[in-house]
Protein backbone atom coordinates (compact mmCIF):
# COMPACT_ATOMS: atom_id res chain seq x y z
CA UNK A 1 0.00 0.00 0.00
CA UNK A 2 1.05 3.68 -0.80
CA UNK A 3 2.00 5.53 2.28
CA UNK A 4 -0.32 8.55 2.85
CA UNK A 5 2.81 10.72 3.06
CA UNK A 6 4.22 10.26 -0.16
CA UNK A 7 4.24 12.61 -2.75
CA UNK A 8 1.25 12.57 -5.20
CA UNK A 9 3.65 12.73 -7.91
CA UNK A 10 7.30 12.36 -8.29
CA UNK A 11 9.50 11.87 -11.71
CA UNK A 12 13.35 11.92 -11.75
CA UNK A 13 14.79 12.23 -15.30
CA UNK A 14 11.80 11.54 -16.74
CA UNK A 15 12.60 11.31 -20.75
CA UNK A 16 10.66 9.86 -23.85
CA UNK A 17 12.17 9.59 -27.26
CA UNK A 18 9.80 8.19 -29.85
CA UNK A 19 11.06 5.92 -32.14
CA UNK A 20 10.87 5.65 -35.90
CA UNK A 21 10.06 2.13 -37.49
CA UNK A 22 13.12 1.13 -37.61
CA UNK A 23 14.15 2.31 -33.80
CA UNK A 24 15.44 4.91 -34.82
CA UNK A 25 15.36 8.50 -32.71
CA UNK A 26 12.60 10.57 -33.80
CA UNK A 27 11.25 12.72 -31.08
CA UNK A 28 12.34 13.27 -28.18
CA UNK A 29 8.81 14.41 -26.40
CA UNK A 30 9.82 14.66 -22.84
CA UNK A 31 13.08 15.67 -21.99
CA UNK A 32 14.49 15.43 -17.99
CA UNK A 33 11.95 16.34 -16.10
CA UNK A 34 12.35 16.14 -12.70
CA UNK A 35 8.78 16.86 -10.90
CA UNK A 36 7.07 16.88 -7.70
CA UNK A 37 3.24 17.47 -7.16
CA UNK A 38 2.45 17.45 -3.64
CA UNK A 39 -0.94 15.82 -2.02
CA UNK A 40 -3.94 18.23 -2.60
CA UNK A 41 -2.40 20.25 -5.47
CA UNK A 42 -4.21 21.46 -8.23
CA UNK A 43 -1.23 21.29 -10.76
CA UNK A 44 -0.92 22.58 -14.22
CA UNK A 45 2.03 21.44 -17.20
CA UNK A 46 0.94 23.68 -19.55
CA UNK A 47 2.56 24.29 -23.10
CA UNK A 48 1.52 24.71 -26.66
CA UNK A 49 0.89 21.59 -28.63
CA UNK A 50 3.68 18.80 -29.11
CA UNK A 51 5.40 19.81 -26.13
CA UNK A 52 5.07 16.57 -24.23
CA UNK A 53 2.02 17.17 -21.95
CA UNK A 54 0.02 14.07 -22.79
CA UNK A 55 3.37 12.14 -23.12
CA UNK A 56 3.74 12.95 -19.15
CA UNK A 57 0.57 11.81 -18.41
CA UNK A 58 1.10 8.44 -20.42
CA UNK A 59 4.05 8.11 -18.99
CA UNK A 60 2.76 8.38 -15.65
CA UNK A 61 -0.09 6.12 -16.25
CA UNK A 62 2.33 3.07 -17.23
CA UNK A 63 0.85 3.80 -20.50
CA UNK A 64 4.27 4.15 -22.32
CA UNK A 65 7.53 3.40 -20.93
CA UNK A 66 10.56 6.13 -20.21
CA UNK A 67 13.53 5.92 -22.19
CA UNK A 68 15.14 7.45 -19.12
CA UNK A 69 14.23 7.96 -15.59
CA UNK A 70 11.94 6.86 -13.59
CA UNK A 71 8.11 8.27 -12.09
CA UNK A 72 6.50 7.65 -8.77
CA UNK A 73 2.92 8.12 -8.80
CA UNK A 74 0.65 8.11 -5.20
CA UNK A 75 4.10 6.53 -3.56
CA UNK A 76 4.11 3.37 -6.18
CA UNK A 77 5.90 3.18 -9.45
CA UNK A 78 4.39 4.38 -12.27
CA UNK A 79 2.02 1.83 -13.87
CA UNK A 80 2.17 -0.58 -11.03
CA UNK A 81 -2.01 -1.51 -10.54
CA UNK A 82 -2.21 -1.02 -7.12
CA UNK A 83 -2.88 2.32 -7.24
CA UNK A 84 -5.35 2.30 -10.67
CA UNK A 85 -8.07 2.26 -8.20
CA UNK A 86 -7.08 5.34 -6.67
CA UNK A 87 -6.26 7.00 -10.11
CA UNK A 88 -8.91 9.12 -12.10
CA UNK A 89 -7.71 9.59 -16.55
CA UNK A 90 -9.65 12.21 -18.37
CA UNK A 91 -7.93 11.18 -21.62
CA UNK A 92 -7.21 14.00 -24.29
CA UNK A 93 -9.76 12.56 -26.36
CA UNK A 94 -12.01 10.09 -25.08
CA UNK A 95 -13.06 6.93 -27.22
CA UNK A 96 -16.69 6.39 -26.12
CA UNK A 97 -18.85 3.66 -26.70
CA UNK A 98 -21.22 5.54 -28.97
CA UNK A 99 -24.42 2.92 -28.61
CA UNK A 100 -24.46 3.58 -25.13
CA UNK A 101 -25.71 6.23 -23.27
CA UNK A 102 -24.72 9.06 -20.51
CA UNK A 103 -26.11 6.53 -17.57
CA UNK A 104 -24.51 3.13 -19.04
CA UNK A 105 -21.01 4.45 -19.84
CA UNK A 106 -20.50 5.37 -16.29
CA UNK A 107 -22.79 1.87 -14.99
CA UNK A 108 -20.04 0.32 -17.31
CA UNK A 109 -16.61 1.68 -16.30
CA UNK A 110 -18.46 1.49 -12.51
CA UNK A 111 -18.38 -2.44 -13.15
CA UNK A 112 -15.16 -2.74 -14.10
CA UNK A 113 -13.79 -0.87 -11.00
CA UNK A 114 -16.31 -3.78 -9.34
CA UNK A 115 -18.45 -1.17 -7.88
CA UNK A 116 -21.21 -2.74 -6.56
CA UNK A 117 -24.79 -2.29 -7.79
CA UNK A 118 -26.42 -0.04 -4.76
CA UNK A 119 -23.32 2.20 -4.73
CA UNK A 120 -23.40 2.58 -8.37
CA UNK A 121 -27.21 3.42 -8.45
CA UNK A 122 -26.34 6.38 -6.37
CA UNK A 123 -23.14 7.49 -7.84
CA UNK A 124 -24.02 7.27 -10.91
CA UNK A 125 -26.76 10.07 -10.70
CA UNK A 126 -24.41 12.38 -7.98
CA UNK A 127 -21.49 12.39 -10.58
CA UNK A 128 -23.86 13.22 -13.86
CA UNK A 129 -24.97 15.87 -11.79
CA UNK A 130 -21.85 17.14 -10.82
CA UNK A 131 -20.75 17.46 -14.64
CA UNK A 132 -24.04 19.09 -15.80
CA UNK A 133 -25.89 16.60 -18.08
CA UNK A 134 -28.96 16.84 -17.67
CA UNK A 135 -31.68 14.09 -17.72
CA UNK A 136 -32.13 14.43 -21.39
CA UNK A 137 -28.67 14.14 -22.21
CA UNK A 138 -28.19 11.15 -19.50
CA UNK A 139 -30.40 8.96 -22.31
CA UNK A 140 -28.94 10.24 -25.16
CA UNK A 141 -26.43 7.64 -27.06
CA UNK A 142 -22.48 9.32 -26.64
CA UNK A 143 -22.93 9.35 -31.03
CA UNK A 144 -25.11 12.60 -30.62
CA UNK A 145 -23.25 14.11 -27.94
CA UNK A 146 -21.64 17.69 -28.43
CA UNK A 147 -18.03 17.90 -27.93
CA UNK A 148 -18.27 20.09 -24.27
CA UNK A 149 -21.19 16.80 -23.49
CA UNK A 150 -18.03 14.41 -24.24
CA UNK A 151 -16.00 16.25 -22.14
CA UNK A 152 -18.22 16.47 -19.21
CA UNK A 153 -19.49 12.92 -19.25
CA UNK A 154 -15.01 12.01 -19.31
CA UNK A 155 -14.75 13.80 -16.39
CA UNK A 156 -17.93 11.77 -14.69
CA UNK A 157 -16.28 8.85 -15.86
CA UNK A 158 -12.35 9.87 -14.84
CA UNK A 159 -14.53 10.23 -11.15
CA UNK A 160 -16.03 7.09 -10.99
CA UNK A 161 -13.97 5.35 -8.60
CA UNK A 162 -13.91 8.18 -6.59
CA UNK A 163 -10.03 9.00 -7.62
CA UNK A 164 -7.55 10.68 -4.78
CA UNK A 165 -5.41 11.58 -7.74
CA UNK A 166 -7.49 12.99 -11.22
CA UNK A 167 -5.63 13.65 -13.88
CA UNK A 168 -7.05 15.73 -17.02
CA UNK A 169 -5.69 15.85 -20.35
CA UNK A 170 -6.99 19.02 -22.13
CA UNK A 171 -10.15 19.78 -20.00
CA UNK A 172 -11.49 22.31 -21.10
CA UNK A 173 -10.94 21.75 -25.14
CA UNK A 174 -14.07 21.99 -26.51
CA UNK A 175 -16.16 23.94 -23.91
CA UNK A 176 -17.44 27.38 -24.11
CA UNK A 177 -16.88 30.23 -21.49
CA UNK A 178 -19.88 28.77 -19.64
CA UNK A 179 -18.41 25.25 -19.69
CA UNK A 180 -15.15 26.43 -19.14
CA UNK A 181 -15.91 28.32 -15.91
CA UNK A 182 -17.67 25.16 -14.78
CA UNK A 183 -14.74 22.55 -15.13
CA UNK A 184 -12.49 25.10 -13.23
CA UNK A 185 -15.61 25.09 -10.74
CA UNK A 186 -15.52 21.45 -10.74
CA UNK A 187 -11.68 21.26 -10.49
CA UNK A 188 -11.63 23.34 -7.67
CA UNK A 189 -14.44 21.42 -5.75
CA UNK A 190 -12.49 18.31 -6.32
CA UNK A 191 -9.42 20.37 -4.54
CA UNK A 192 -11.38 20.98 -1.56
CA UNK A 193 -12.35 17.63 -1.12
CA UNK A 194 -8.40 16.80 -0.38
CA UNK A 195 -7.98 15.44 -3.90
CA UNK A 196 -4.72 15.96 -6.13
CA UNK A 197 -5.32 17.21 -9.84
CA UNK A 198 -3.21 17.07 -12.29
CA UNK A 199 -4.18 19.13 -15.73
CA UNK A 200 -2.42 19.42 -18.66
CA UNK A 201 -3.56 22.41 -21.05
CA UNK A 202 -2.45 24.39 -24.15
CA UNK A 203 -5.03 27.38 -23.23
CA UNK A 204 -2.90 28.40 -20.24
CA UNK A 205 -5.59 31.49 -19.93
CA UNK A 206 -8.32 28.41 -19.21
CA UNK A 207 -6.61 27.19 -16.38
CA UNK A 208 -4.07 29.61 -14.97
CA UNK A 209 -6.28 30.71 -12.09
CA UNK A 210 -7.01 27.36 -10.62
CA UNK A 211 -4.08 26.13 -10.88
CA UNK A 212 -1.51 26.03 -7.45
CA UNK A 213 1.74 25.34 -9.15
CA UNK A 214 2.24 25.49 -13.15
CA UNK A 215 5.10 24.43 -15.17
CA UNK A 216 5.39 25.23 -18.78
CA UNK A 217 7.01 22.68 -20.93
CA UNK A 218 8.04 23.72 -24.52
CA UNK A 219 9.68 21.00 -26.83
CA UNK A 220 9.91 18.33 -24.16
CA UNK A 221 11.41 20.75 -21.89
CA UNK A 222 10.30 22.11 -18.29
CA UNK A 223 10.21 26.04 -18.78
CA UNK A 224 9.56 27.22 -15.51
CA UNK A 225 8.20 26.24 -12.30
CA UNK A 226 5.93 27.37 -9.28
CA UNK A 227 3.31 29.14 -8.43
CA UNK A 228 1.10 30.65 -10.80
CA UNK A 229 1.21 34.71 -8.46
CA UNK A 230 4.47 34.57 -8.18
CA UNK A 231 4.93 33.74 -11.86
CA UNK A 232 2.67 36.20 -13.16
CA UNK A 233 3.69 38.65 -10.88
CA UNK A 234 5.73 41.55 -12.57
CA UNK A 235 7.94 42.86 -9.47
CA UNK A 236 8.78 45.91 -10.93
CA UNK A 237 5.35 47.94 -11.65
CA UNK A 238 3.25 48.41 -8.74
CA UNK A 239 -0.41 49.23 -9.33
CA UNK A 240 -2.92 51.49 -6.88
CA UNK A 241 -6.22 50.51 -6.74
CA UNK A 242 -8.55 52.85 -5.91
CA UNK A 243 -12.36 53.98 -6.06
CA UNK A 244 -14.29 56.88 -7.37
CA UNK A 245 -11.36 59.58 -8.08
CA UNK A 246 -12.12 62.51 -9.93
CA UNK A 247 -10.01 63.31 -12.74
CA UNK A 248 -8.93 66.66 -10.90
CA UNK A 249 -7.35 64.44 -8.28
CA UNK A 250 -5.77 61.93 -11.00
CA UNK A 251 -4.37 65.29 -11.91
CA UNK A 252 -3.23 66.25 -8.66
CA UNK A 253 -1.90 62.36 -7.92
CA UNK A 254 0.34 62.63 -10.62
CA UNK A 255 1.48 65.91 -9.64
CA UNK A 256 2.48 64.39 -6.17
CA UNK A 257 3.96 61.36 -7.44
CA UNK A 258 6.04 63.74 -9.43
CA UNK A 259 6.92 65.86 -6.69
CA UNK A 260 8.77 62.39 -5.31
CA UNK A 261 10.73 61.93 -8.14
CA UNK A 262 8.40 59.22 -9.93
CA UNK A 263 7.95 60.32 -13.16
CA UNK A 264 7.65 57.26 -15.37
CA UNK A 265 3.26 56.62 -14.46
CA UNK A 266 0.17 55.39 -16.06
CA UNK A 267 -2.84 56.37 -14.64
CA UNK A 268 -5.65 54.18 -16.55
CA UNK A 269 -9.23 52.00 -15.58
CA UNK A 270 -8.48 48.50 -14.93
CA UNK A 271 -10.18 46.43 -17.88
CA UNK A 272 -12.04 43.10 -17.29
CA UNK A 273 -11.51 39.79 -19.65
CA UNK A 274 -13.49 38.79 -22.24
CA UNK A 275 -14.75 36.12 -20.20
CA UNK A 276 -15.37 37.89 -17.69
CA UNK A 277 -17.38 40.23 -19.45
CA UNK A 278 -19.24 37.77 -21.26
CA UNK A 279 -20.18 36.12 -18.08
CA UNK A 280 -21.68 39.59 -16.66
CA UNK A 281 -23.80 39.92 -19.87
CA UNK A 282 -24.69 36.31 -19.49
CA UNK A 283 -25.63 37.35 -15.67
CA UNK A 284 -27.89 40.24 -16.40
CA UNK A 285 -29.41 38.57 -19.84
CA UNK A 286 -31.07 35.60 -17.12
CA UNK A 287 -31.98 38.52 -14.71
CA UNK A 288 -29.96 36.68 -11.88
CA UNK A 289 -29.55 40.24 -9.66
CA UNK A 290 -27.30 38.27 -7.04
CA UNK A 291 -24.94 37.78 -9.48
CA UNK A 292 -25.13 34.15 -9.60
CA UNK A 293 -27.00 31.72 -12.25
CA UNK A 294 -26.45 28.35 -12.02
CA UNK A 295 -23.43 28.21 -14.55
CA UNK A 296 -21.23 30.82 -12.86
CA UNK A 297 -20.45 30.23 -9.34
CA UNK A 298 -17.05 31.86 -9.45
CA UNK A 299 -16.16 34.71 -7.94
CA UNK A 300 -17.46 37.99 -9.75
CA UNK A 301 -13.40 39.63 -9.34
CA UNK A 302 -11.54 35.90 -10.50
CA UNK A 303 -10.11 36.65 -13.92
P1 LIG B 1 1.26 17.69 -26.11
O1 LIG B 1 0.33 16.80 -25.32
O2 LIG B 1 1.97 18.68 -25.28
O3 LIG B 1 0.55 18.33 -27.25
P2 LIG B 1 2.55 15.21 -26.89
O4 LIG B 1 3.09 14.66 -25.64
O5 LIG B 1 1.30 14.61 -27.43
O6 LIG B 1 2.41 16.79 -26.75
O7 LIG B 1 3.66 15.10 -28.05
C1 LIG B 1 5.00 15.53 -27.88
C2 LIG B 1 5.77 15.25 -29.14
O8 LIG B 1 5.88 13.86 -29.34
C3 LIG B 1 5.13 15.80 -30.40
O9 LIG B 1 6.13 16.23 -31.25
C4 LIG B 1 4.39 14.60 -30.96
O10 LIG B 1 4.27 14.70 -32.34
C5 LIG B 1 5.33 13.47 -30.56
N1 LIG B 1 4.63 12.19 -30.37
C6 LIG B 1 3.58 11.97 -29.51
N2 LIG B 1 3.22 10.65 -29.55
C7 LIG B 1 4.03 10.04 -30.44
C8 LIG B 1 4.17 8.69 -30.90
N3 LIG B 1 3.38 7.70 -30.46
N4 LIG B 1 5.14 8.44 -31.84
C9 LIG B 1 5.95 9.40 -32.28
N5 LIG B 1 5.88 10.70 -31.88
C10 LIG B 1 4.94 11.03 -30.97
MG1 LIG C 1 -1.70 16.57 -25.54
Amino acid sequence: MAAATSEAIETEHLTKVYKDFWGRDKVRALDDLTLTIHRGEVFGLLGPNGSGKSTTIKLLLGLIFPTRGSARILGQPAGSTAINEKIGFLPEESYLYRFLNGEEILKFYGRLFKIDRRTLNKRVPELLDIVGLDAKARKRKLREYSKGMARRIGLAQALINNPELILLDEPTTGLDPIGTREMKDLILSLKEQGKTVLLCSHLLADVQDVCDRITILFRGKMQTLGAVKDLLQVKDVTNIETRGMSEGQIKQLQLNLSGMGVNDTKITHPTTSLEDLFMRIVRENTGNGDGKTTAYTGSPEAK
